[in-house]
């Protein structure tokens, strides 16, 4: 329990009176070199301030670059246009307002969508470059190099209901992916790397930044290093941006914090360890939604979209052919990550082998009486379940959880089961600091901390609650580069 404490607890802030001299200094000095950091330093250096990224690690990328590189953008991008799908800023929006809730941002959505063609416009001059071509197959990301793709489920209900459904998914073309180490992100971060250090902006590797800097009148004027050992004071003229991600890699945050997603495996890097979030806490700033987590459902969509997923007690509890990040939350969140996917022969054998990623059935039984037993679900209940969805399937409707027709077909023996229960769900945090719309750090009494911004997973940003993919590389892009205009705003 000592121990969490330590690791969990808010970092105090070092007083600049205490600070024998400044090792290096910089008018904006960004904590963390992924996409975050890189955008707002590419930001900063658009408003002719110099920059320095602080980064932990021998080379900067973060969670960033082994990101499949689903960026959230839409309101009519070229991409979308040349795909053949009309959006607006209006549509995103309402999406985004239902999907990303509870308490979802509407003032950072409603900045996001307003100009999310300007941004996408920004990362083609960053040299990033989107192929107009649509990858239609239910993925979790596309293993080719096409250029968009559905990642929230905005054509599935209620979403298909909320808003007119478009493609947002915006990936950076890249061939010869391999998922998961070696993708879209990867791609997405070389281009903003060598725009920021062609920029000008400096970068410091090896360098753990441990604690902030403030003077007598509580603004934050550098921070404190540790860098092969030494303690290094590093000065910020302007500003610091805290952009070091979120908590998943510390344990006794997630266990204080967002217990629901303990023991999980976690999606990202050993930095994901909430310094930021610390540090600004240290300065009493605020945080918001700390308990919110992606979480993938440890199944493939192609999969997952034609078959039930049932809960311990044999029934469905949301519509298989939505987002599986979605479905993964409801999961996790509301069902104790205990559920199982029931198939048959002809829906397994639909999906080849290579895009199975390992799955085999569980169970296997001629019929459902069978399989509920085998499954250890109560009597009666998977029959129930089958009898409701097979009946109305036949006749194209899903009346429950209104799944596509497309995806509706009854189910026929032989029957299959899928354990799910007791796989691991890749996670992220989602909460972090509160900040405004231009990165400000939110401090006591709702104003915002002086010289001290945040953007990326280390916020509270566009995926407030629930996920859609892209929203993270997206906000943290977005917000960053905001974050890095206000820095350099501040006089020095
Ligand atoms: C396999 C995988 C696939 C994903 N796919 C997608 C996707 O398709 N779309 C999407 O939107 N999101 C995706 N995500 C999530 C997304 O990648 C992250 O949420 C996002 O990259 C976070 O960006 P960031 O800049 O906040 O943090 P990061 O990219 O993690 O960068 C933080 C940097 O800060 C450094 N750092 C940490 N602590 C310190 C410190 N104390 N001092 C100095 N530096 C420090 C870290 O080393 C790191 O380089 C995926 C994640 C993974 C792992």
């Amino acid at each position: 329990m000592a121990d969490a404490v330590e690791t969990s607890a808010p970092i105090e802030p070092r007083a600049a009176s205490d600070v024998k001299g400044w090792e290096a200094e910089a008018d904006v000095v960004i904590v963390g070199y992924g996409c975050a950091g890189a955008s707002a330093a590419i930001a900063a250096r658009e408003s002719g301030v110099d920059v320095l990224i602080v980064e932990r690690t021998g080379a900067g990328g973060g969670a960033s670059s082994m990101a499949g590189g689903e960026i959230y953008l839409g309101g009519g991008t070229p991409v979308q246009k040349a795909c053949g799908f009309d959006d607006t800023p209006q549509a995103m929006f309402d999406f985004l307002m239902a999907a990303t809730g509870p308490g979802p941002n509407e003032a950072k959505l409603s900045v996001y969508c307003d100009k999310s063609v300007e941004h996408f416009e920004w990362l083609v001059e960053c040299g990033v470059v989107f192929k107009p071509t649509f990858y239609a197959a239910p993925c979790w990301e596309p293993p080719t190099d096409d250029g968009l793709v559905y990642t929230g489920g905005e054509n599935a209900w209620p979403f298909s209901e909320i808003a007119p459904p478009a493609p947002r998914g915006h990936i950076p073309q890249m061939q010869n992916k391999r998922l998961m180490e070696k993708s879209g992100g990867w791609m997405l971060m070389k281009h903003l790397s060598a725009t920021a250090e062609g920029a000008g902006a400096s970068v410091m590797t090896d360098a753990r930044v441990a604690k902030l800097v403030v003077d007598a009148g509580g603004r934050v004027v550098g921070t404190i290093a540790r860098r092969f050992g030494e303690e290094i004071a590093i000065r910020a003229r302007r500003g610091v941006i805290l952009a070091s991600g979120g908590f998943a890699a510390n344990p006794d945050m997630v266990s204080r914090h967002a217990p629901r997603i303990a023991g999980q495996m976690v999606l990202g890097t050993d930095g994901d360890d909430g310094t930021s979030i610390r540090l600004g806490q240290g300065l009493g700033a605020a945080v918001a939604h700390l308990e919110a987590s992606e979480a993938a459902l440890p199944s493939v969509p192609s999969l997952v979209y034609p078959s039930l997923l049932v809960n311990e007690h044999g029934q469905r509890f949301i519509n298989e052919d939505t987002y599986c990040g979605r479905i993964g939350q409801a999961a996790v969140f509301h069902q104790q990550a205990k559920c199982s996917l029931v198939l048959d022969e002809e829906i397994f054998e639909s999906v080849p082998e290579a895009d199975r990623w390992g799955a085999r059935p569980t169970w296997v039984c001629a019929t459902v009486e069978e399989l509920e037993a085998e499954m250890g679900l109560p009597s009666g209940a998977l029959q129930a379940t089958v009898e409701l969805y097979n009946r109305h399937a036949a006749d194209g409707h899903d009346p429950v959880f209104h799944k596509r027709p497309e995806y509706l077909r009854p189910l026929k023996s032989p029957y299959g089961g899928v354990q799910l229960t007791g796989l691991p769900y890749a996670v992220f945090t989602l909460g972090g600091l509160v900040t405004t719309v231009n990165g400000e750090v939110v401090g006591p009494g709702g104003l915002p901390i002086q010289g001290l911004f945040a953007a990326g997973r280390a916020t509270s940003g566009i995926p407030s609650w629930g996920y859609a993919s892209g929203t993270s590389l997206g906000d943290g892009t977005f917000f960053g580069r905001r974050a890095g205009w206000a820095a350099a705003a501040v006089p020095g």
